[in-house]
């Protein structure tokens, strides 16, 4: 579908907002819509309206579920999820505090993902918007929010997946408390840090093989649909299963089937 109108690369789009739930227009002043394409009402872009997408799909009750997000930003799909279930708890992570200590002011838990200090089966579903490319041990945090899903919970999370046609590449390391470069330092922006987020692995599709390891399989979904704004490039959102394989969405779906 072409565009409603563009005139001097601005882009405009009549829609419907799967966040703010109405007719909108999705506006981008540039060609990069991952960060530009956003709905006029409540500002998401398309990776927080197709991760929106996947949550309506996958569990449409998740207003009455106990939902953890690890580093939200508060706008988007992070906000309304905040607004509207109860049971959502959501961390930051600040090496300087006491780990499950809450903020006195900002209200956010102190949470490092990979050593976690929530009981276990204690959520139905984990999200993360653009973490995982900013973790020193994907997988080890992948055992960690499993342990805190109950039976039947997911993970579901964006993640920059900008190796098209490779293997997955690590950035940086840690080996001995030292952040050890392997490629030039590169950093996204960080809601707790003027520092930025270092960007730890350029991830490629392997990410699925690689975190499915852990014995909780991961698939991956790639919304495209321009009347809810959603299109632009790494907005691939991926939902990890609790183990073991129990596919909540039935066998008829064939391209989505875990089985
Ligand atoms: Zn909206």
């Amino acid at each position: 579908m072409p565009p409603d109108s563009k005139d001097d690369n601005c882009w405009t789009f009549e829609g419907h907002c799967p966040i703010c739930e109405r007719a909108t227009i999705f506006r981008a002043d540039n060609a990069w819509f991952r960060d530009s394409l956003k709905c006029e009402h409540c500002g998401s872009i398309p990776r927080e309206r197709a991760l929106m997408r996947a949550l309506d799909m996958f569990f449409p009750q998740w207003r009455e579920l106990a939902i953890h997000e690890s580093s939200p930003v508060f706008r988007g799909v992070s906000k309304k999820i905040r607004e509207q279930c109860p049971g959502y708890v959501f961390t930051q992570f600040d090496e300087a505090l006491p780990r499950g200590a809450v903020h006195p002011q900002l209200g956010w838990r102190n949470e490092d993902l990979a050593h976690q200090t929530f009981d276990s089966s204690l959520f139905d579903i984990v999200v993360t918007q653009d973490v995982f490319e900013h973790l020193f041990d994907p997988v080890a945090a992948t055992h960690e929010i499993m342990r805190t899903l109950r039976s039947g919970g997911a993970h579901l999370f964006t993640v920059p997946i900008v190796r098209k046609n490779e293997p997955s590449r690590r950035r940086a390391w840690i080996v001995n408390d030292q952040t050890v470069h392997l490629l030039p330092a590169e950093y996204h922006g960080n809601p707790v840090s003027n520092l930025g987020a270092l960007v730890t692995v350029d991830w490629g599709y392997d990410i699925l093989r690689v975190l499915s390891a852990t014995g909780n399989p991961h698939a991956m979904l790639y919304v495209d649909d321009i009347a809810q704004g959603i299109r632009a490039e790494y907005i691939e959102v991926i939902v990890g299963y609790r183990g073991p394989i129990e596919n909540p969405l039935g066998s008829h779906h064939g391209t989505f089937n875990l089985a």
